[in-house]
């Protein structure tokens, strides 16, 4: 039972105003802000000032929004190096695809534990003209440039392959299964439709 004290003592825990995710040697600091407006976490590099925002629904747990933040921990560090004016530290291809494979890997495994799939092999290539395929024989494959997209929308193509392990098509059941296991999906859809061309551009730009 919690005595009044008690209570009073949990309600004075102070939460931090940023969290220190480290990530292959690198502390990234990200600033914590509530929204009783929000109702999923969202990360956000700010150009202007140079920082890492995550905003996290009011009640929402300060452990999952430190697991979401280091979850995340590749996508903060290639958005933070490509900001306008680091032209020196601009991350190479190699390093890119080498972000994007673990980002993408770990986030096919989620999927394919929470829709009870196996994939067969996970490839992460230097597609052109799509974003992710899924192979009769349970292999699927990813652009590297995924990495350059937010963190939601990786996750959604992770979770759109991984349902094609189920059902190799686009029918009605195919996208049931799909937004049930990402709530994201539409928001993804669109956001590909709106930016994904900018996301090829990058490798192109390279020659
Ligand atoms: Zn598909």
């Amino acid at each position: 039972m919690k005595t009044p004290g008690m209570l009073r003592l949990f309600e004075r825990q102070p939460e931090p105003a940023h969290l220190d995710i480290t990530h292959n040697g690198e502390v990234y600091r990200v600033a914590l802000k509530r929204s009783p407006r929000s109702r999923r976490f969202t990360l956000r590099v700010r150009t202007a000032t140079r920082d890492v925002l995550l905003t996290a629904p009011t009640r929402a747990p300060l452990k999952a929004a430190r697991e979401f933040a280091e979850r995340h921990s590749a996508w903060i560090g290639v958005r933070l190096a490509r900001l306008p004016h680091l032209v020196a530290f601009e991350p190479s291809a190699d390093f890119l695809k080498r972000e994007a494979g673990k980002d993408i890997e770990a986030a096919v495994k989620r999927y394919a534990k929470a829709i009870g799939a196996t994939p067969k092999r996970i490839a992460v290539r230097d597609t052109v003209s799509r974003w992710g395929s899924c192979s009769s024989t349970g292999g699927l494959s990813f652009s590297w440039r995924l990495i350059l997209a937010p963190p939601f929308v990786l996750d959604y193509l992770a979770a759109h392959e991984v349902a094609h392990l189920i059902h190799l098509n686009h029918s009605p059941r195919y996208w049931t299964l799909l937004r049930r296991a990402c709530p994201d999906t539409d928001r993804a859809e669109n956001w590909l439709k709106v930016h994904g061309a900018s996301l090829h551009r990058f490798g192109a730009a390279r020659g």
